[in-house]
């Protein structure tokens, strides 16, 4: 049977008490932290999340305010954060904590499990670490970190090695156990906390400074290089487009994107389908009967999403008079673009004209 010993529970939270990091969502009692911070690191870097977090909670302190928030200004706080269903599902989770809860965030891991955009890992992360109870929440580093301990030899995305570390942390998250006030909300920290500052990925973990040395499967048997195990990863679908960046003086064409989809209601340049040449290109400008002065071929771009990538061709088009738009599209000028969430997909041509919101 898979085991983690109660001294190596014990030793890791000595460890943690010693080593964590100080993050603006730590050593907080309010829940809504917890939760505003779980749903910005799905995905993304702890580094990445710090300023957006501090930023988000100056704007938006806590669930009566988020249920409230503008779409606009919610996608404009999450711009650069990149997987913004993210940020919508978090609106509807507020929504429903306020029309459901009272607006207090459930201190219940059934209540919590209901909630829009919280699943098994987000709801024992903020069970654990917003209300002190006794769930774990198993993420990326904690799958790694346990894999190498057990010496875990199958796939660990696999939901099996999930089910199969969930059960043995879980033996330690055992309620009629008592102990010290917020241990659970360190234990929960420490599993992943040592996924990120030891246990690290891809082959180098810094064994000599980890307190599971002694029993740690991986490291006893010289195999971190070998575990955690994955089989190939599927091939990222590739689509080509064409970025138009369209302007009459000091003003810019953009779009709103689709309800539904990628980049769901955002903002972009108008774009094409596939790269296209120089004269497919001005055939689309004669459609939509755009009187083109100038057209020049700038930068090509790419963007990487979870499972496309985006391959762009660039083009600046420089217009003789404004025309009529469609529906979904405006002009807006450099100024004005900073009030509009343009997605981080189009950096290389934000950049390019200093198109970036100032945080
Ligand atoms: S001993 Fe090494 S491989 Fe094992 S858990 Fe610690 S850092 Fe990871």
């Amino acid at each position: 049977m898979d085991v983690l010993t109660d001294k190596d529970v014990t030793g890791l939270l000595e460890w943690y008490r010693a080593n964590r990091r100080t993050l603006p969502w730590r050593d907080t009692d309010d829940p809504y932290d917890v939760l505003l911070s779980e749903v910005m690191l799905q995905q993304t870097r702890v580094e990445a999340v710090i300023e957006y977090f501090k930023r988000f909670k100056r704007e938006v302190p806590d669930i009566a305010a988020l249920a409230q928030i503008d779409d606009e200004k919610l996608m404009r706080l999450w711009e650069g954060l990149g997987y913004y269903s993210r940020a919508r599902n978090l609106k509807r989770c507020a929504i429903q904590i306020t029309e459901e809860y009272n607006g207090k965030i459930p201190c219940d891991h059934e209540k919590l499990l209901s909630l829009t955009g919280i699943g098994p890992y987000s709801a024992g992360a903020i069970a654990s670490i917003g209300f002190d109870l006794p769930y774990p929440a198993v993420d990326g580093n904690v799958l790694r970190v346990m894999a190498r301990y057990l010496g875990i030899k199958e796939d660990i995305r696999s939901e099996e090695v999930k089910r199969r570390v969930t059960e043995v942390i879980g033996r330690h998250y055992d309620a009629s156990v008592s102990h010290e006030k917020g241990h659970y909300r360190d234990l929960t920290q420490a599993f992943m906390e040592l996924g990120a500052l030891v246990c690290i990925p891809n082959g180098k973990p810094l064994c000599e400074g980890c307190p599971w040395r002694e029993n740690c499967f991986a490291c006893i048997e010289d195999l971190t290089d070998r575990i955690p195990y994955r089989s190939h990863e599927k091939k990222r679908k590739t689509v080509e487009r064409t970025v138009l960046i369209i302007r009459y003086e000091d003003s810019f064409l953009i779009r709103k994107r689709p309800e539904k989809g990628l980049l769901a209601g955002m903002y972009e340049f108008i774009g094409l389908e596939e790269k296209a040449d120089e004269d497919e290109v001005r055939k689309y400008l004669e459609e939509r009967d755009f009187k083109v002065s100038e057209i020049h071929s700038i930068e090509d771009a790419r963007h990487i999403f979870s499972h496309v990538e985006w391959q762009m061709r660039g083009y600046e088009i420089i217009l003789e008079e404004k025309n009529k738009l469609k529906e979904n599209e405006i002009w807006a000028t450099g100024e004005e673009l900073q009030g509009y969430a343009l997605p981080s997909a189009f950096r290389t041509y934000i950049d390019r004209y200093g198109l970036r919101k100032k945080k």
